[in-house]
């Protein structure tokens, strides 16, 4: 059977391979989009759908060098990298230390911000146009802590959001309880951001895809990549278990599983997971009708419909899903401190997903110097919801050679190829 012939082919149907595959299809490409399993139930299934530009930080920050030391030592805290002996775990933590500074944060935070905002409007259009919802709700975000320490975290990150056009305002507990009384009186202050939004991840996915199937595009589901053919510095063929092709443009877009793909592609891709949870309860006592980040404890929750997400816990691994009860329970107890949840609630839904992370926080935007037509778009990390409309603007006018939306240097693969 001959290979079938295909402009651009964007492997991974998350929200990233997904807003990619809208953007260039809108732009007059042809896309077909591949996915192993069924569209949007990778990391994109159970996040706590945030769209939120004010957390446009990367993960390592400056000041975090010490903590990490202690995160190494603690599997209780929110962030956790269990100490083994592992030649790419150094690796990319060497890396992650030497991204810990003042400068690096800053050229970071300024096109994270960026292609977020690109992001929220995207969506909030997206909202206005689609025929069924996906939860896009703009009620903005609390940011609340019990502690000095949380309080003046959360301050210092209002005031880089500031600087970048993001308003914020901060408040006492009592004025945060007034405007969220499912909190309780432990809370001694924190961050209103007013413009913020949140919406149903898979949903979300799904509204994106249908748009893209609208306006031409296809997609193929349980369709899995496992090898690749190259000719004259390009790829050739792309070897699926459900036919084979030969396209113009390969858009790597394979999320959390990207650093697999690259060792069939010859080029190296340091994504390792960040391994985080959700739990769907709906056993409150007064029910959160904002997402609220509860610094300390890095829990988010975001309020669904009839019930409530509670999100946390980034513990690096390789491609280990496993669930660990001990830091389920974590998040749980966690949100009990903080939030009027009735006693031992229920969890309706336990997921889990591994968040593609590069070591200095930054997506990987841009053409491989290996293989001509291999574009990335992997490495999305805790920002992947909120970021991926931008995300995919960029990257398509890279594609195009179009006028960059932000500045596309911090993206570069090349810092890693
Ligand atoms: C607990 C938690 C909370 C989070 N909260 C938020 C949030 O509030 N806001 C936010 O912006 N982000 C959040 N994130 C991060 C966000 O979920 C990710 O950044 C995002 O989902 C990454 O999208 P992706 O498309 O790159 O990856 P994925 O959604 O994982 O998509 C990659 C796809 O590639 C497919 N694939 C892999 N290999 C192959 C192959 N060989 N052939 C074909 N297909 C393949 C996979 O099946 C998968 O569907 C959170 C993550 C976690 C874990």
């Amino acid at each position: 059977m001959g290979d079938s012939k295909v402009d651009v082919l964007v492997v991974g149907g998350g929200i990233i391979g997904l807003t990619l595959a809208h953007e260039l299809q809108k732009s007059g490409r042809q896309v077909l989009l591949i996915e192993k399993g069924e569209v949007g139930f990778g990391c994109s299934y159970g996040n706590a759908g945030w769209i939120t530009p004010c957390f446009a930080m990367p993960l390592p920050q400056p000041g975090m060098f010490l903590k990490s030391i202690g995160w190494l030592l603690n599997p209780e805290s929110p962030l956790y990298i269990k100490p083994q002996p592992s030649w790419l775990l150094a690796r990319w933590m060497m890396s992650f230390l030497a991204a810990m500074n003042e400068k690096r944060l800053r050229e970071s935070v300024a096109v994270l911000t960026d292609i977020s905002k690109y992001s929220l409007t995207f969506y909030r259009e997206l909202a206005g146009r689609a025929p069924q919802t996906f939860g896009f709700d703009q009620k903005g975000l609390l940011m609340v802590s019990a502690t000095p320490q949380g309080l003046a975290a959360a301050e210092g990150e209002m005031r880089l959001m500031l600087e970048r056009g993001i308003p914020g305002k901060l408040l006492s507990g009592e004025e945060i309880r007034q405007l969220e009384p499912s909190l309780k009186p432990l809370i001694r202050g924190g961050v209103y951001f007013p413009s913020e939004a949140h919406s149903e991840p898979l949903a979300t996915v799904q509204a994106v895809a249908r748009e893209f199937q609208e306006l031409g595009g296809r997609v193929q589901p349980r369709t899995e990549v496992y090898d690749f053919e190259f000719a004259d510095g390009k790829i050739s063929r792309v070897l699926t278990t459900r036919g084979n092709f030969a396209p113009d443009l390969v858009v790597l877009a394979t999320g959390t599983w990207s650093r697999r793909m690259a060792r069939d592609l010859r080029v190296s891709v340091p994504i390792l997971g960040g391994k985080g949870y959700s739990l769907i309860v709906d056993d409150f006592e007064t029910k959160p009708a904002h997402p609220i980040m509860i610094v300390e404890r890095k829990i988010a929750v975001t309020p669904r419909a009839d019930s409530v997400r509670l999100a946390g816990t980034l513990e690096l691994v390789d491609q280990d899903d496993g669930i660990t009860r001990r830091r389920v329970n974590a998040i749980l107890q966690g949100s009990e401190a903080y939030l009027h949840l009735r006693p031992q609630p229920q969890v309706k839904e336990l997921w889990r997903g591994l968040r593609p992370c590069t070591p200095d926080g930054v997506p990987m935007l841009g053409f491989s110097k290996r293989h001509r037509n291999l574009f990335y778009s992997v490495g999305h990390q805790m920002l992947g919801l909120q970021s991926a409309p931008g995300s995919a603007r960029l990257s398509a006018d890279l594609i195009l050679g179009r006028s960059p939306l932000t500045d596309p240097r911090p993206f570069r693969p090349e810092r890693f190829e």
